[in-house]
């Protein structure tokens, strides 16, 4: 693999050695984690050039997880709206959203560290059971950190990655959400690191974690390419949208497209823009935008669904939208309750709510800022099963535990 040497790197491809995406990115840890992420860099860079760790990670992708998941096109949705819809259907990926993808990978290359103990944190607690699900399939002990807020309104899950054989532990420190949970799991690899892999959730945290996992989704947008030429005779789709929480979901299906002259867009719910919104900072290892006060205090974001409610962004997207490669626009939490409702009763697909705001946005934008007659590829990352309950309450207007997922 070459480093990128597009206008900043804004190719998606391999960032320098230093981890930078333009202005952001790079490795700010502690001097005792140096090293391991260092290890964990060149680990992944001579397993992603070797044709044998791709072909057992194929395998698995495919037996184990379900991949390639299809396209499916949204008739009922594009006539309503005017543009054409189409689905990449990852919700129906084992364990129901694109998080497989990422550790699986992971979990492979732990095992081709020498490594048998995975620590990972967890918001909503998807990451936290695609983690314990991974850990169970290779016979890892599995740690997962998650706030002590998180706990009580995510006990489904708590109890799932329980039965999958994961032990959850409960942080107790700062707002006892997600920013704290990471704090936590990194404080665990610094003292465990010749044992363990932290096996990280999204595109963000130290170099290389933003590389290495926009890489490991970037199936997503491998596949959606090559299906979307053939379904528009050697075409691309004129738009490629998706949510954008620590944004590996959209990387990875960004990486399909980048090269061409498709649309890139992010979508952000109102009350987590860390693009528009957050400030240059640092946080959990690498410089990105994030919601802070004037202080640099970071904020808690906040968002009808639990899987975007974190006050920061990956650094490459940073880098995107600073390059006017991708755009990243928000939708308030009523549009994504409408369009979570709207998916489910014209195609009878029902979406998680964090890919419901990328529906939404189409829903908003098309025949205006979209333009009638266009091509829309929407990521549609993770199935609403895991929302019901929440909806359900949402739409009886119960304030509930203000969980979102
Ligand atoms: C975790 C999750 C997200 C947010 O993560 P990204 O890294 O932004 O993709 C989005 N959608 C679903 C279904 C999730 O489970």
């Amino acid at each position: 693999m070459t480093v990128d040497e597009t206008i900043g790197g804004a190719g998606m491809g391999r960032p320098g050695d230093d981890g930078r995406f333009g202005d952001f990115g790079g490795r700010f840890m502690p001097e005792a984690l140096v090293p391991a992420c260092l290890e964990l860099e060149e680990a992944f860079a001579q397993a992603w050039g070797d044709p044998g760790f791709r072909a057992e990670l194929d395998d698995l992708l495919r037996d184990y997880a379900g991949r390639p998941s299809p396209l499916t096109e949204a008739r009922n949705l594009s006539e309503r709206l005017g543009v054409r819809v189409l689905l990449k259907r990852d919700e129906l990926n084992h364990t129901g959203s694109h998080k497989i993808n990422n550790v699986l990978g992971q979990a492979l290359l732990t095992r081709r560290m020498g490594k048998r103990r995975l620590v990972a944190e967890t918001g909503a607690g998807q990451h936290g059971v695609a983690t314990a699900t991974a850990a169970a399939l290779f016979g890892f002990d599995c740690i997962v950190y998650m706030g002590e807020v998180d706990v009580e309104r995510q006990a489904l899950n708590v109890f799932r990655m329980n039965l999958l054989g994961a032990e959850v532990r409960p942080v107790a420190s700062g707002s006892r959400t997600l920013k704290d949970a990471i704090n936590e799991a990194l404080r665990d690899w610094v003292s465990s690191v010749e044992t363990t892999h932290y096996c990280l959730g999204s595109v963000m945290g130290p170099h290389p974690y933003p590389w290495m996992v926009r890489e490991l989704q970037r199936v997503i947008g491998d596949e959606a390419r090559a299906q979307t030429a053939e379904l528009l005779d050697g075409g691309i789709p004129d738009v490629v949208v998706a949510c954008v929480g620590g944004g590996s979901n959209a990387a990875g299906i960004f990486a399909g497209f980048v090269d061409t002259d498709a649309r890139l867009v992010g979508v952000q719910p109102e009350g987590g823009a860390a693009i528009g919104r957050g400030l240059p900072g640092v946080v959990h290892g690498s410089k990105s935008l994030l919601l802070q006060d004037e202080h640099g205090q970071v904020n808690e974001a906040h968002s009808v669904s639990a899987g975007l409610d974190y006050p920061g962004v990956g650094p490459e997207h940073a880098h995107l939208a600073v390059a006017g490669r991708a755009e990243y626009p928000t939708v308030a939490d009523g549009a994504v309750l409408e369009a979570f409702q709207l998916l489910s009763r014209t195609e009878g697909i029902i979406p998680a709510l964090e890919p419901a705001h990328a529906v939404a946005w189409v829903m908003r934008e098309a025949g205006r800022g979209i333009p009638s007659g266009s091509t829309v590829l929407v990521n549609l990352c993770g199935r609403g099963d895991k929302d019901a309950v929440e909806v359900m309450r949402l739409l009886k207007g119960d304030p509930g535990t203000g969980a979102g997922g």
